[in-house]
């Protein structure tokens, strides 16, 4: 086992999509780094999600980054000799109202500014797309660019491709808190001892807030308990994710489908939940409507520390991986309705069942920033339900924010000091 580094010039907290990626592009560059996880590479968000990665339905000010993702993405598994699932199907919604559809003829506006290759699908199309019969549906929209991997083997790979350019992975090395002087950054501190180093990218997920606010930097994070399920094998009826009323589907490399759906979720009640809530009000009202659920987890939250030393033991390792538990009925109700759309996928047999914890921003859209005072401390986070596609060029963006501090795409949209210059903040999610 190699000895505990003492030094490096970044590191990344948190081996998610996030961390892993932005670990990787910095070392592409030659640059040393240690990417600190609490629990295990991709045991939170990166490997529970749907696998989507699509421009379709992005909020405008986000399709430069994604356009990145997707280029990233496309010769991942080549650049990195690495299977990770990749499979470019497309992204098609279904409608169901015609308020849907004039939603679709909306967006393909935005899509149209950057020469996207979105179309809108009619009933026929829609049932070719999907091996369907009886045009039940009003039309679609689709992307045929988009495409899908596989949450559970892209970040792992990642990190292994990382390590391969020299970085270094430590698991179970919950990163306490931030060291500096005069204004810089200037370590860290682990549970395992301190590392010295010049910058840290905090890309801790749901962890994000919470760990910066130790470090007097708060900004409105909010939970989202997300209920998923994987079917067995079952018929291929098409390669594109499909989002239809009351079921999304996306076909999995083993054969199954992995379902669930948009406003199945619920808004967990703890005091930051509380405290933040007015500016959340109109994502409440968006297609991932979720629902207010108020349990234990209010008080957990209640009683954990606001403040820490690095000398403390923390939440972070007293949570190795956060593991909700998935709502049953949600997911009773996801498989009826799959079944009920699709009928041509026949019976389907439910797997395995999880559930996940997506971070949301109340404007919907990520946090890739620098902080106002303490140089060096970075944060790529808020990726509110889409982070997964995002997660190829959170690493680029980031270790160019890093390293040259500036991005090649506009970053000022996603500062930090959005939530405290006064700025409006505007929700283009639906
Ligand atoms: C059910 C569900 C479905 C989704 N579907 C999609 C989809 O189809 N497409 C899409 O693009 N996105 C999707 N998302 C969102 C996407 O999964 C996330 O946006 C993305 O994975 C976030 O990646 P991340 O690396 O920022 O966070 P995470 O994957 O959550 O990783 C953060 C890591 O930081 C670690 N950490 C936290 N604090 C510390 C600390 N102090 N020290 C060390 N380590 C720490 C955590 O243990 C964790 O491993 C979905 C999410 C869920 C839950």
């Amino acid at each position: 086992m190699s000895a505990f580094p003492k030094k490096t010039e970044v590191v990344v907290i948190g081996a998610g999509i996030a961390g892993t990626m932005t670990a990787y592009q910095l070392a592409k560059r030659g640059v040393p780094v240690v990417l600190c996880e609490k629990g295990r590479v991709a045991g939170e968000q990166s490997s529970r999600n749907w696998g989507w990665v699509r421009k379709q339905g992005r909020d405008p000010r986000e399709i430069p980054a994604i356009i990145e993702s997707l280029r990233i993405w496309e010769g991942l598994e080549k650049e990195i000799e690495a299977d990770v699932g990749w499979q470019k199907g497309g992204t098609l919604y279904i409608a169901k109202t015609d308020e849907d559809l004039a939603y679709f003829e909306h967006w393909l506006g935005f899509a149209r500014d950057y020469q996207l290759d979105s179309r809108m699908l009619s009933p026929e199309e829609v049932d070719q797309q999907t091996g369907s019969e009886g045009r039940k549906w009003k039309g679609g929209i689709f992307t045929p660019s988009d495409g899908r991997a596989e949450p559970a083997k892209a970040a792992p790979a990642v990190a292994k491709a990382f390590e391969r350019l020299g970085g270094t992975v430590l698991t179970e090395c919950a990163v306490r808190t931030v060291e500096s002087a005069a204004g810089k950054v200037t370590g860290v501190v682990t549970e395992k001892g301190t590392i010295a180093c010049q910058a840290v990218v905090c890309a801790a997920g749901a962890w994000t807030s919470y760990f910066s606010s130790n470090l007097g930097h708060t900004f409105p994070q909010l939970k989202v308990r997300a209920s998923v399920l994987r079917t067995k094998p079952a018929p291929l009826i098409t390669q594109s994710s499909v989002s239809s009323p009351g079921a999304s589907l996306r076909r999995r490399q083993d054969g199954g489908y992995t379902l669930a759906r948009s406003g199945g979720s619920f808004f967990q009640l703890v005091p930051d939940a509380v405290k933040h809530f007015p500016s959340y009000i109109p994502a409440l009202k968006t297609s991932m409507r979720p629902k207010l659920r108020f349990g234990a987890e209010f008080f957990k939250e209640l009683v954990r520390p606001r403040r820490w030393n690095g000398d403390q033991v923390t939440e972070f390792e007293k949570n190795r991986v956060l593991d909700p538990t998935p709502d049953p009925g949600t997911l009773r109700e996801v498989l009826a309705q799959a079944q009920e759309n699709f009928p041509q996928l026949g019976p389907l047999e439910v797997a395995e069942t999880w559930a996940g914890m997506i971070e949301v921003t109340p404007d919907a859209i990520p946090i890739w920033s620098g902080v106002d005072d303490l140089e060096g401390f970075y944060i790529a986070t808020g990726f509110s339900g889409h982070g997964f596609g995002m997660g190829a060029a959170t690493g680029l963006l980031m270790s160019e924010l890093v390293m040259d501090g500036r991005a090649r795409v506009d970053l000022s949209p996603f500062r930090l000091s959005r939530f405290t210059d006064g700025s409006k903040l505007e929700l283009n999610a639906r």
